[in-house]
């Protein structure tokens, strides 16, 4: 770990004094579309051209990518505009030909991070590219350990330039969020690994244009290097993730509105305010678990309803009550603030349940 840490190198994202930013369309489509998409950014504020080439789709028949042909239209961004180039790779025959056309960085999305063998091909194929950028993104579950595992296996094929992304997490829960964002494990990763550059993915954390900002912001208050937006000439007539992408002039008005943190000491109303977008994360987190425990109750009711079942049971209220406790009690929470919770609950879980009868 302490060799992770002390090996990385950062002289590509240091040497701007400025966040680092890469923007472009989800995917690459045609020609016309990653060439209007590149001229309409501006390179004052973005650095990097991004588009997938190869797409990996949850479900068979979705559009997964143009392919080798999108890779020449990236090289003609590059001639037109100056732009640095950054596409997903997923496997080592991705590497090798985006390499060939000259990608500065590579990314590897959430799905490969997730697992070890991907990884494994990839680092293999990376061996001797003791130059190339690698962005890593976060697995799609909150598991740290894989995330670092990837990044020891690039760096043990002697890739030192190294970075992550953080795009959120799966949930199974309902959310605003598309993949539910944890800035906490974020800065626990930062406390670990100081310097490792860590970017941003606002897009894929949203999932729609709405958001964006306020993730922007945040990533920003916790010190994150850059970000990685998607943006398209035409959003609504992307051919993937058509809902999260904004206009490259859109991007640009957030930029200008975004400024960037200065590094602050646990002194600051900064490191008090990171502890207030934790709880704000939790609070919208126990409120998701309230709206979906009130669900099965009607569900109950109806159940309870239909059998001429009693709606309070008391054998069933107490053993819940003395397992809460008692769990709190391991987790360090006061039985009177258990209690007062679970009446409310119960409560407010019989109240439906005779509604519905
Ligand atoms: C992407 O960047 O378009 C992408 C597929 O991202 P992720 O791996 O975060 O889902
Ligand atoms: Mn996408």
């Amino acid at each position: 770990m302490e060799k992770l840490n002390n090996s990385i190198d950062r002289s590509w994202i240091d040497k701007r004094n400025q966040p680092f930013i890469i923007s472009g369309p989800c995917s690459a489509e045609n020609e016309e579309q990653i060439l209007e998409t590149a001229n309409r950014l501006n390179s004052s504020y973005v650095q990097v051209f991004r588009a997938g080439i190869w797409k990996p789709r949850t479900k068979p028949n979705n559009f997964e990518g143009v392919g080798k042909k999108g890779l020449e239209w990236l090289s003609k961004v590059k001639k037109n505009t100056g732009l640095m180039l950054a596409t997903e790779i997923a496997n080592a025959e991705h590497v090798k030909l985006a390499i060939s056309f000259g990608i500065d960085i590579l990314w590897i999305g959430a799905r490969s991070t997730a697992s070890p063998f991907t990884i494994q091909e990839i680092a293999d194929a990376m061996e001797g590219e003791r130059n190339q950028i690698i962005l890593v993104k976060n697995p799609i579950h909150p598991d740290i350990e894989l995330w670092i595992g990837a990044l020891e296996r690039l760096l043990s094929k002697g890739i030192r330039k190294l970075g992550v992304i953080h795009r959120g997490f799966y949930t199974y829960k309902n959310s605003k969020y598309r993949n539910q964002p944890n800035w906490n494990l974020l800065l626990n990763f930062r406390k670990k690994f100081p310097r490792i550059p860590i970017l941003c993915d606002p897009s894929h954390i949203c999932g729609s244009k709405e958001g964006i900002f306020d993730i922007a912001k945040k990533a920003y208050h916790f010190q994150c290097e850059g970000l990685m937006i998607e943006s398209h000439c035409d959003p609504d007539s992307a051919w993937s993730d058509a809902k999260q992408q904004i206009t490259p002039e859109n991007l640009l008005k957030m930029l200008k509105e975004l400024t960037y943190i200065e590094k602050y000491d646990q002194k600051s109303q900064k490191y008090l305010d990171s502890f207030r977008i934790f709880i704000d994360e939790l609070d919208e987190n126990i409120i998701s678990l309230l709206a979906e425990r009130m669900n099965i109750s009607k569900k109950l009711g109806t159940l309870k309803k239909a059998s001429d079942i009693e709606i309070f049971q008391p054998n069933r209220w107490k053993d819940i009550m003395e397992k809460s406790i008692n769990l709190g009690k391991n987790l360090g929470i006061s039985e009177e603030l258990l209690e007062g919770i679970f009446k409310l609950l119960h409560q407010e879980s019989i109240k439906i349940q005779n509604q519905i009868r």
